[in-house]
């Protein structure tokens, strides 16, 4: 039998063949529950997981298998505080609001290592991600954010990194200098949604794939969710589809943008210790950034955008360019594994959380910054419904507005944007 194929993003991700994914049944027939949970990524099923253990009867729906979606497929980097730096939020929101949503990332983190940690969750996590600078301009706006991370934001994880202890680190002199965060990681994200779907199903939680809501209504005061092959009625509901679900809310697709991010996986290195000898991951300061790491078997895992057909050995093409460019020994490296999936970014580059319709929630748009927001959002909103603690309407506060233009002229339109973004990275 072929290996499975995600339906809804291109390749077979080498994650894919490095973890075993229990399947889950589709809806049969008709259930009630208090929460229903549209969406099996790191959200969904981490909404689930603490709705379950927080005593309330919750099911969550996955059009496709778990991990479909970005959660199962992306770059494994968690970062540190939000997409945006701090100084930029402080910008728009001024030094408290830039703390607290500084801090509440920090609680993320810090869920997540404690998550895996206390569920002896195998998901290869590694510390340390290097941010590195590829126009030497850059620079003193990378020292200073050390400097600021530090003093302002009491965060002394970080250092700065002059152009030898960057070549150091990458084994690429390809870069100017940058930072060296050890507060933060890197981890399989595959593992971690198969893992967090198992748990989320040992709490209670109902677990079904194959199982796309085609419509949400509502009737006799309840949500009304249909499938192909069943119904759920609910009390209030999680919309977590983030980049993918396209028609389900004229709200969130006016909101959440799908962009293509692809990734290569090189065969095992013949020499791993020359590239990344610390382990670390590395993103760099490109708008259309590029990522890369070491798998715990010694392949360069390296992801990118300039790739703008979805075919996987145009993707496999493109990414060995650009492995090329910082690594001219791997210019003819093997790439066994080509692949994408969307990233649902919106305009201001932070999360859109909101209240679409009594009892109907929405939280996506992480905007590439999800591995370790994603989770932690999904337990917030849990918190939320079991009536602990409301610390999602931090997120829900922000400023989101809808993207320009009909969605039909979006496409197009970020086509363009994404081409003169690219065409600026260079200059
Ligand atoms: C290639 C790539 C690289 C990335 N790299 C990084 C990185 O290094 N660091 C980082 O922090 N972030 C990264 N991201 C982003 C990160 O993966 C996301 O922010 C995160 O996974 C979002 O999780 P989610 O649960 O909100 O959405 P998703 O994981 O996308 O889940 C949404 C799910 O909803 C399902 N769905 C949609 N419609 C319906 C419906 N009608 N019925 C039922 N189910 C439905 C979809 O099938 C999908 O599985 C990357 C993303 C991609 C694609």
């Amino acid at each position: 039998m072929a290996p499975y194929q995600s339906p809804i993003a291109p390749g077979r991700s080498w994650y894919e063949d490095s973890v075993e994914r229990p399947v889950y049944p589709a809806l049969g027939g008709s259930l009630d529950v208090d929460v229903l949970v549209v969406g099996g990524g790191f959200t969904g099923l981490s909404a689930g997981l603490h709705l379950a253990r927080a005593g309330l009867r919750v099911a969550v729906l996955e059009a496709h298998r778990f991990g479909d979606g970005a959660s199962g497929r992306n770059g494994g980097q968690m970062g540190t505080g939000q997409r945006l730096w701090p100084g930029e939020i402080e910008e728009a929101y001024g030094l408290e609001r830039s703390k607290a949503l500084f801090d509440l990332a920090e609680e993320a983190k810090a869920h997540l290592f404690d998550f895996i940690e206390t569920n002896g969750i195998d998901a290869d996590l590694r510390r340390g991600q290097l941010s590195v600078v590829h126009k030497r301009r850059y620079l003193k706006d990378y020292r200073a954010q050390v400097e600021d991370l530090a003093t302002r934001y009491d965060y002394p994880h970080t250092s700065f990194m002059d152009a030898e202890e960057t070549a150091s680190r990458l084994g690429s002199r390809r870069y100017f200098g940058g930072i060296r965060d050890l507060g933060t990681g890197h981890l399989n994200p595959m593992k971690l949604v198969v893992a967090t779907a198992r748990i989320a199903a040992e709490c209670g939680a109902l677990l079904h794939e194959n199982s796309a809501v085609t419509r949400l209504d509502r009737s006799g005061g309840k949500i009304v969710a249909e499938t192909a092959t069943g119904t759920i009625r609910a009390e209030r509901a999680l919309l977590a589809v983030n980049a993918y679900g396209s028609g389900l809310s004229s709200e969130i697709d006016a909101h959440v943008m799908p962009i293509g991010s692809f990734i290569g996986a090189s065969e095992p290195l013949a020499e791993p210790d020359r590239i990344l000898p610390g382990g670390e991951s590395c993103d760099d300061s490109r708008f259309v950034v590029r990522y890369f790491r070491k798998s715990v078997d010694g392949r360069l895992l390296f992801g990118g955008r300039e790739a703008y057909t979805s075919a996987t050995g145009d993707i496999a093409r493109h990414i060995r360019k650009q492995i090329a460019e910082v690594y001219p020994h791997l210019a003819d490296v093997r790439i066994t594994h080509a692949w994408g999936g969307s990233v649902g970014i919106t305009m201001e580059r932070m999360p859109y959380v909101r209240s679409l319709s009594p009892g109907v929630t929405t939280i996506g748009g992480f905007s590439g910054h999800g591995v370790m927001l994603a989770n932690f959002a999904g337990r917030l909103y849990a918190e939320r419904v079991a009536g602990n603690r409301d610390r999602l309407a931090e997120f829900e506060a922000l400023r989101i507005p809808a993207f320009p233009g009909s969605t039909r002229m979006r496409v197009p339109l970020l086509f363009l944007a994404m081409t003169w973004f690219s065409l600026r990275d260079r200059f």
